[in-house]
């Protein structure tokens, strides 16, 4: 992996590297990307998706490789990380007027008391910290109360019109992220300087892009933009006292018209037309935004106060208009194939509390990630998983790259190891494939247990079926069971299901925050953890902690999710497997997370589970089977018992 990665930084040739557990590919990219850095006199960028990797590499990786290097390079390497301004402490708002824009706490007086704890706790925090950086508060502070003290890069009055500037938390990062050798960062920030063509990050020729498998749903989500009539409210609260007050009551009229229409439009995705009353309030919206932009008028640098909060309302001010123009332009196109954008109302909030919000998110992002990422720079992409049916095809599509050519004759590297040569044609992002495999002996070291003989799982919870299949399971094993579940409702069933029959201890996801509940399953051989997605790739306890994995059926994404059933029609209307490129991806891309839980240490052993037996049955099963990691397989409930009963008793 180091030598194909300074290959592809030396030829400005993209790659993507699959890099198991435990093979150190951390190292293995941060050498050459240092390297790089110091020879070219630049900054190369590495991108993660999870904080956790973000402390990794921070905390504990660059500082060591740091010291190693500076002998060999004649210097000690620099590093810095850097988040979007929302992360960061804003001290001009810290120390200006608190508005409270959230329309639904305006008449709580509980939720008012609770924001007033949270903020006061803020003000304390902010002489004590060194960064400003959110993520360093512990316990942390709820969302709502964070946007009291924090501002977006819209909302930022600019370093030399800021009172504060110099003390910047936000612009202080940047400084050293302009410095440094290796600026670490996340794909949100990523995409919005690639996609946006802002300069946010450093200028920079190479990124690194580790946890892959997840860019294109955080890209997607830097992409997605919604609105509702509380955003357009606040938009005309914001206003106010700024302008004249009959240009602030036509856009407070338009919010009330918004309301009023979303109420009655059809849910889910719409995929002809804007509704004709939508379309309309769209455009008083979008008109009445316009007008209240020209009502602010131009900014009063003698008074700090006036611009701050002009600033405040120019930036929702702009986001509900673009935002509205962008709903209206979503079906200018005729040819739904053609379209950019998909659009669909939603309920938010638990019991659609919240009211109901428009988004707009587009189609694909692949051809902004091929324009804006793989075009102007060498970017590396890297994850235990990458490869998807034995292919990098399915995400490749996703990035935007061109399907790898079928593995020439004699491509074979010295340690054995494939390479695929970059396809041939000039005006394609070329791009090479490395699968550096994994330290652990799969066959030997895991069982893949499909449960062939149970019902296909239907849609009204857990059958009897698989709650009993589960309790052998778990029993036979006497607990050190992860269960993975396709939903929250499933994890509690069987969790209440469970707990009067068997004797080790089962916490359910929800019970605690799950930092805990990971750290009392890790540290009791006997105990069991079941829960839903932030499990399936977030868990990773090595040792006999963990020696069964549980996944009740395979993760296919909800038939009615917007984005899926539009991906889905739009490689249908192409003559391609909608289902295979789309659902069954995003299954596969999970299941081979979920099934990594198992093995995290060299000396680990144990079992993944699946109780639905489609992933034998089915057409797609084989597709499926191949994302995952080669355990040695079987279908067989008495002999995965047996091999149970045996972990049980002997450790490892
Ligand atoms: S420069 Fe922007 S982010 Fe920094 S303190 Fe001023 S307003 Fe806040």
């Amino acid at each position: 992996m180091v030598r194909a990665v300074r290959d592809s930084l030396v030829k400005g040739r993209h790659l993507a590297v699959q890099a198991g557990t435990g093979t150190g590919k951390s190292l293995a990219y941060l050498v050459p990307s240092i390297r790089h850095a110091i020879a070219n006199d630049t900054t190369v960028v590495i991108s993660t998706a999870t904080i956790a990797l973000q402390r990794q590499l921070v905390d504990r990786d660059l500082p060591r490789l740091a010291e190693a290097l500076k002998p060999v390079l004649g210097r000690k390497p620099t590093f810095a990380i850097l988040k979007g301004r929302r992360n960061y402490l804003c001290l001009h708002r810290l120390s200006g007027p608190d508005p409270v824009d959230d329309a639904d706490q305006l008449f709580d007086p509980f939720a008012i008391s609770a924001m007033g704890r949270h903020v006061k706790r803020l003000h304390e925090w902010s002489s004590d910290t060194d960064t400003g950086d959110r993520d360093e508060l512990v316990p942390g502070v709820p969302d709502s109360a964070w946007r009291q003290v924090s501002v977006t890069a819209r909302e930022c009055l600019g370093v030399s019109r800021c009172p504060v500037g110099t003390d910047c938390f936000a612009e202080r990062a940047r400084h050293e992220a302009g410095r440094a050798d290796i600026v670490v960062t996340n794909h949100a920030l990523l995409a919005i300087d690639a996609l946006e063509n802002s300069t946010i990050l450093p200028e920079h020729d190479v990124v690194v892009v580790d946890e892959a498998h997840d860019l294109v749903d955080r890209v997607t989500g830097v992409a997605t933009a919604e609105l509702t009539s509380a955003m357009v409210a606040t938009a005309a609260r914001r206003c106010g006292k700024l302008i004249d007050q009959a240009v602030a009551d036509r856009l407070e009229e338009a919010s009330e018209g918004l309301d009023m229409v979303l109420t009655d439009a059809p849910l889910g995705r719409w995929e002809s037309t804007l509704p004709a009353p939508v379309a309309g309030a769209l455009t008083a919206v979008r008109d009445a935004t316009s007008a209240c932009r020209t009502g602010l008028g131009p900014e009063r640098k003698e008074d700090p106060d006036h611009a701050t909060s002009r600033k405040l309302a120019l930036a929702l001010l702009d986001e509900v208009n673009e935002t509205s123009a962008r709903l209206l332009a979503a079906f200018v196109e005729e040819d739904p194939a053609k379209r950019y954008d998909v659009v669909w109302l939603a309920e938010q909030g638990p019991d659609a509390s919240r009211g109901r919000v428009l988004r707009v998110a587009p189609l694909s992002v692949g051809g902004l990630l091929r324009e804006r990422l793989f075009g102007p720079r060498t970017v590396v992409l890297t994850s235990a998983t990458l490869t998807l049916g034995g292919s990098f095809d399915a995400l490749a599509r996703q990035w935007g790259l061109p399907a790898e050519k079928p593995k020439p004759e004699g491509a074979e590297l010295k340690d054995g190891k494939e390479e695929v040569d970059p396809i041939a044609d000039a005006d394609v992002p070329k791009w090479s494939g490395l699968d550096v495999g994994s330290p652990f002996q799969h066959e030997r070291a895991g069982i893949l247990y499909v449960a062939k003989h149970l019902p296909t799982p239907g849609r009204d919870g857990l059958p009897k079926a698989y709650l009993d299949e589960i309790a052998e399971l778990v029993t036979a094993a006497e607990g050190g069971t992860l269960g993975l579940f396709s939903s929250m409702r499933a994890a509690k069933q069987a969790t209440e299901a469970l707990r009067p029959r068997l004797e080790q201890p089962i916490l359910c996801q929800g019970d605690d925050s799950t930092g805990l509940l990971v750290k009392r399953f890790a540290e009791d051989d006997a105990t069991c953890l079941f829960g839903t997605l932030s499990l399936w790739q977030g868990v990773d306890v090595p040792g006999r902690s963990l020696r069964l994995v549980l996944i009740d059926r395979i993760p296919f994404p909800r038939p009615d999710d917007p984005l899926v059933s539009a991906r889905q029609r739009a490689v249908d209307s192409r003559g391609g497997n909608g289902f295979l490129t789309v659902s069954a991806t995003h299954a596969a891309l999970l299941l081979a997370q979920g099934a990594g839980r198992l093995l995290r240490g060299m000396d680990d052993r144990g079992v993944v589970a699946i109780l639905d037996p489609r992933l034998a049955t089915a057409r797609y099963g084989g597709f499926l089977r191949a994302s995952l990691p080669p355990f040695w397989p079987t279908t067989d409930p008495e002999v995965v018992r047996a091999a149970l009963r045996r972990l049980a008793t002997k450790p490892s």
